[in-house]
């Protein structure tokens, strides 16, 4: 089958191209352009389309990609946010994802923004550099004994209700779904009173119309004052603005963020050189106590394995007109 990769960068191509000369079944072209309605026309005779977290599949770019021949797209990630299933469905498209390539990528990441922002090392780092031993402003709180509220319990929250059951917290988790296994660690509450309970709050639900902007000025307004806020899911899960306003009054006391509403405009590239024009964006960074990185939970040797092989899989299933649990359309 041949198949375009949007949004390719150098890791993408390594990846991918050791995971297809295993079987050599597909030709692949790597474009390290975003797919949008300006690029689409790229895609035109390709089969198959391979796309990524910030690829626009709305429902123009997916009639036109119809239009011009493309039949499969493989999603090389787990979330599905920027797709319209509905749209695909009409098309008679065929549409699969990489559900879980490496839970613990992303909840090690979580883990990583946690501890910097509690004990400020991203700060202690710079100070140290510059010969300034100063321990002033780095002061931390023990994780020990804290109450930390995980909602959702799927893949990726499983592993961070582990992880901080090891740490020794309190664990209060919320899921439209219990997962028994889990009781031995922690209880499982509402969402409202894992917001009004917990320390530490941590995003691992999907971005759905239920979801988008389940961060918001009613919900932040119920949280401990002073909590700690991580995000490593979809920025749509949170009101950007809402929570400036409470790092504003001090009742968020951190925020850690690994994802960003309008992230798609900056994210994957490199724009040192230009000035930013997201002035929502530009306000978060100048807080002491946030922590940014660029979507890159994921980005772990072992991730990138298993998305390539995963995405090969869907497109040897796409050929046999198969369908699996990964398949969405
Ligand atoms: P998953 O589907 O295994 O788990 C999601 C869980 O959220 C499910 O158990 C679901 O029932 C639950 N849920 C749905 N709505 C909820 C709600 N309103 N309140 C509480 N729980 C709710 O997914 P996963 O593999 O654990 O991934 C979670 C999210 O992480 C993905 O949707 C994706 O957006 C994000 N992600 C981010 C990165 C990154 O690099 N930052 C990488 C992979 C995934």
């Amino acid at each position: 089958m041949r198949c375009l990769v949007f949004s390719a960068k150098s890791y993408d191509e390594e990846f991918l191209n050791e995971a297809v000369s295993k079987t050599k079944s597909h030709a692949l072209t790597f474009v390290e352009a975003r797919l949008t309605e300006t690029t689409v026309g790229l895609a035109r005779g390709y089969e198959a389309i391979c796309c990524f977290v910030n690829d626009q599949l709305n429902g123009e770019v997916l009639t036109t990609l119809a239009e011009s021949g493309t039949k499969h797209i493989a999603l090389r990630c787990a979330g599905f946010n920027n797709l319209d299933l509905g749209v695909a469905k009409k098309l008679n498209m065929g549409v699969a994802r990489v559900p879980a390539y490496s839970p613990h990528s992303v909840a090690e990441h979580t883990l990583g923004l946690i501890l910097s922002l509690n004990r400020k090392i991203h700060r202690a780092y710079l100070r140290v550099r510059d010969n300034n031993f100063s321990l002033d402003g780095l002061l931390g709180f023990d994780l020990y004994g804290k109450t930390i509220g995980i909602v959702g319990t799927g893949e990726i929250g499983s592993c961070v209700v582990r992880m901080m059951h090891g740490m020794g917290c309190k664990i209060l988790m919320s899921d439209l779904f219990q997962k028994p296994e889990l009781l031995k660690f922690g209880i499982y509450v509402t969402n409202e009173e894992l917001f009004r309970e917990s320390d530490i709050i941590t995003l691992h639900c999907p971005l759905n119309p239920s979801t988008l902007q389940l961060i918001n000025a009613t919900s932040l307004a119920i949280m401990k004052r002073g909590v700690m806020l991580i995000n490593t899911s979809r920025g749509g899960l949170i009101d950007t603005k809402a929570v400036i306003a409470s790092l504003k009054t001090a009742q968020v006391g951190s925020l850690g963020l690994d994802v960003y509403e309008e992230e798609s405009q900056l994210f994957f590239q490199d724009r040192s050189q230009q000035v930013v024009q997201d002035d929502t964006f530009s306000r978060l960074l100048t807080f002491p106590n946030v922590l940014m990185t660029a979507h890159q939970a994921f980005f772990t040797r072992e991730a990138l394995h298993e998305i390539a092989k995963v995405t090969i899989e869907n497109l040897d299933d796409f050929a046999a007109g198969r369908s699996s649990t990964r398949t969405l359309v």
